[in-house]
């Protein structure tokens, strides 16, 4: 299973990440972690929220 998920940061950025990340997400904006490997899919950060599963 590999979805993209578009994630709406703190900052109010929005992009797509990829939902079985190996590496951290940082928003490319403001460089806050969006999002943290977990081995299967990964884990938001606090301030992150999932706008849609793509
Ligand atoms: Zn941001």
């Amino acid at each position: 299973m590999s979805k993209f998920l578009r994630v709406k940061c703190a900052c109010g950025n929005e992009q797509n990440i990829f939902g079985n990340a190996a590496t951290v997400v940082k928003c490319l904006v403001c460089s806050a972690t969006l999002a943290t490997p977990t081995g299967s899919r990964v884990k938001l950060a606090d301030g992150a929220k999932v706008i849609k599963v793509l």
